[in-house]
């Protein structure tokens, strides 16, 4: 099998080349993002291997039948960015890594919310000056405060279990109820209303997109702290500001952002910055924001590269595709 494979870093290499070898997998590695213009580098390929900011729309996928191409390998957990309907319709297979560190990335999520409650980031660089004043630092114990959790699945379940740890009540909106989890559901209206923390952990769907907006802004607390390591779009950016300058938010922690294509992992340091809405983002101290980089740990992106092989390896040997993301609807 010949896996055409976007977006390429240096990182993806690490796991990939060896276990590919092992398998007899030939990769093409492109640095490329998949787009329309990149798209023929896939000539010639049985399958493509993309990331979360690559996408594949209906035309794409026309063209990638044409060329013969059977699967798209996501090495990813979210397919917002592919039309699941259009590559169904052109009986390309879709596949992706649903679970492969949940820790990794609710770890993250904890690790935005103490950095924007307890200023961390920010002491650093003081200290790096030696100005030791501590103004403006004061944060907000955790212990005793309420967390809303927006989705409990893998990732949702493994924050509850930290946020528990640190003597946090949950209280959570899933229209999917995990019993089993000794938590109480709410509607998601009142989770908003009763939260001192929102951390959202459901995919990106047409239901969840702008789950944060006006609107529910309104509902929170004065003083709540958001974390978002799920999807951008879930967070209306336009109306997270208006919030930030009424002062509505203690902090806000993002890991994802609505306009990141083409930006998040890439170096741009020396570009004039042309999104207003990310440019005013960065101007607030108590919005951290991060590179899409929740899942970065050894073992997540081992897990990744095993696991997307060995879906490359059922696609080619006509196995049970058991990671296959299906068009339902
Ligand atoms: P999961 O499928 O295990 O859980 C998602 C949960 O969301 C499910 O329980 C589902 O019932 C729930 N849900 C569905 N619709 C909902 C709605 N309208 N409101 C509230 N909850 C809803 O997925 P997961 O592995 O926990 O991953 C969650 C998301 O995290 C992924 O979709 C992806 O977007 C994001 N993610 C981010 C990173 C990162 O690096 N930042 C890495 C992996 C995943």
């Amino acid at each position: 099998m010949k896996i055409a494979f976007y977006s390429t870093k240096p990182y993806d290499r690490i796991y990939f080349e060896p276990m590919s070898r092992e398998r007899g997998i030939e990769i093409h590695f492109f640095e490329a993002a998949c787009s329309v213009e990149t798209i023929p580098l896939a000539n010639g390929c049985d399958a493509l291997c993309i990331f979360v900011n690559d996408y594949l729309n209906e035309a794409m996928i026309g063209q990638l039948a044409q060329m013969g191409v059977t699967a798209i390998l996501l090495r990813c957990a979210g397919f917002n960015n592919v039309d699941i309907r259009a590559a169904a319709q052109n009986g390309i297979h879709v596949l992706r890594v649903p679970s492969y560190s949940p820790e990794a990335v609710a770890e993250f999520a904890t690790a935005l919310l103490l950095t924007v409650n307890r200023h961390t980031h920010r002491a650093f660089m003081r200290t790096r000056d030696f100005n030791m004043s501590i103004n403006g630092f004061m944060g907000t114990d955790l212990h005793g405060k309420t967390a809303g959790v927006i989705g409990t699945g893998r990732i949702g379940q493994a924050m509850i279990r930290i946020l528990k740890g640190f003597g946090m009540e949950i209280t959570a909106y899933d229209p999917y109820p995990n019993e089993s989890l000794g938590i109480t559901y709410d509607t998601i209206e009142n989770v908003f209303r009763n939260s001192d923390v929102i951390t959202l952990h459901c995919p990106l769907t047409p239901e969840t997109k702008h789950i944060v907006q006006a609107k529910t802004i309104e509902l929170m607390k004065d003083g709540v702290y958001l974390i978002n390591t799920s999807r951008g779009d879930l967070v209306r950016t336009e109306d997270l500001i208006e919030g930030l300058l009424h002062k509505k938010f203690a902090g806000v922690g993002l890991d994802v952002y609505d306009e990141e294509g083409g930006v998040f992992y890439e170096d741009r340091s020396n570009d004039i910055i042309d999104d207003e809405n990310l440019a005013r983002l960065s101007t607030f101290p108590n919005v951290l924001i991060t590179s899409h980089m929740g899942f970065f740990t050894k073992e997540a992106v081992r897990a990744i590269a095993e696991v997307t092989l060995e879906n490359a390896d059922a696609v080619q040997k006509g196995l049970e595709l058991k990671n296959e993301v299906l068009d339902t609807n």
